[in-house]
């Protein structure tokens, strides 16, 4: 168990490549935070100064508010879970698990015996102990890996992307395997990956991460529902968010902003009225941000509904649903439809949007203007 903080972290690896820049971060005690972003944004860094395999040029790394700063991996007692197995390969399944148990003193055969077998049962690898890894399927090695890592219980778990290798089915019944692992053992969790999807799934947190720094740091609802700037907006949700150069316009008691020539009245409450941020003013420009499943074919009920028409470029059926690519006065964007797999390229549709999911985004500084309100 560990409460971990960064303080102030940067890591310069010289010639100006900062893999972190001034990172403030605490990871709560059994809390499983997921660093969220791009190849390269600086979250295997990250991974590697919590881990001490990396020491940080400046700042502060505490576990439980004491400074580990000068503690090298091993004194840390973490457990990393990388890409690549990295399984002894001429070390059978027990001895590959039981490996980081032979830097431990005074302990007794039969205990390691028992602690690699009780770490067996839990990832449901008993029947294959005495293979080599050679013999196992790339899932199989990755829970062998996972057994290796939970063998000398850690105060905490470091996973940088570990299911990248794994095919779609299997990824799926790793990521549960995990997130049993995080209910059945009392331990932080930090884990890494570029996949938006398995963050959403994965993280008690997720912090999204662009160029060494926490762009936005929130549960995973808060991250999709309330991102705080364009580049959130856009990491997180598939389809992404469709922006749109529009303008705000001034009306009696209200705003609205005009997207694709179409007028959307924002909810009273949402803009400061008459706009005193100077952001927001008469004919000024504002990214509008909707997500592809906040356009609807029919109405949306209990909402002041803005309904327009737009012309079906191409569609592609996702099961139950259907992605579609649409245009309405030159402008292209996707919209996904629940239960809706009959519409066919070549028509014409009306969409039709609750202007509340309408998110709105300073065109300088990229930021959340106004906040969804639930
Ligand atoms: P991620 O894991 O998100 O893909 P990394 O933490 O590996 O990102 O890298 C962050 C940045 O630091 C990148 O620009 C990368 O090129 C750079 N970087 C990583 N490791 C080193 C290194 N050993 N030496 C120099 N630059 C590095
Ligand atoms: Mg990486």
């Amino acid at each position: 168990m560990a409460k971990i903080e960064l303080k102030n972290v940067t890591m310069d690896y010289g010639k100006g490549i900062k893999g972190l820049d001034n990172v403030d971060l605490t990871i709560n005690d059994h809390e499983f935070l997921v660093l969220l972003g791009p190849s390269g944004c600086g979250k295997s860094t990250m991974l590697r100064v919590i881990a001490g395999l990396l020491h940080q040029t400046d700042g502060q790394v505490l576990f439980d508010d004491q400074d580990v700063t000068g503690l090298d991996a091993r004194e840390r007692n973490v457990s990393m879970v990388f890409q690549n197995y990295a399984l002894y390969p001429h070390l059978n399944v027990f001895k590959n698990i039981a490996f980081p148990l032979g830097n431990i003193k005074k302990i007794t055969k039969e205990e390691i015996t028992a602690r690699v077998e009780e770490v067996a049962k839990v990832l449901d690898i008993e029947d294959i102990l005495n293979r080599r890894p050679r013999e196992l399927s790339g899932g199989q090695r990755q829970r062998v890996a996972l057994g290796r890592a939970m063998v000398r219980n850690p105060v905490v778990f470091l996973f940088d992307e570990p299911l990248s290798n794994l095919d779609t089915a299997m990824r799926q019944e790793l990521r549960e395997v995990i997130a049993d692992l995080h209910r059945r053992l009392n331990t932080t969790f930090v884990y890494v990956t570029h996949d938006q999807a398995e963050a959403m799934q994965l993280g008690d947190r997720v912090a999204v991460m662009d160029e060494g720094k926490i762009i936005q740091l929130g549960n995973p609802q808060e991250v999709y529902n309330e991102p705080n700037c364009v580049y959130s907006a856009g990491f997180v949700g598939s389809p992404k968010m469709n922006f749109f150069a529009s303008r705000f316009i001034k009306k009696e008691a209200n705003w609205a902003v005009k997207i694709m020539g179409n007028e959307f009245g924002i909810p009273t409450g949402r803009i400061p009225f008459p706009g005193d941020d100077p952001a927001v003013s008469d004919g000024g420009r504002v990214i509008s941000g909707i997500r592809p499943e906040d356009l609807r074919l029919e109405p949306v009920e209990g909402a002041a509904d803005v309904s327009f028409a737009a012309n079906v470029v191409k569609t592609v059926p996702m099961g139950a649903g259907l992605h579609a690519e649409l245009e309405t006065n030159g402008t292209h964007f996707m919209a996904v439809f629940q239960n809706h797999t009959d519409v066919a390229a070549g028509s014409e549709v009306t969409l039709h949007v609750d202007p509340a999911t309408i998110h709105l985004f300073d065109p300088e500084t990229e930021k959340t203007l106004i906040r969804y309100q639930h």
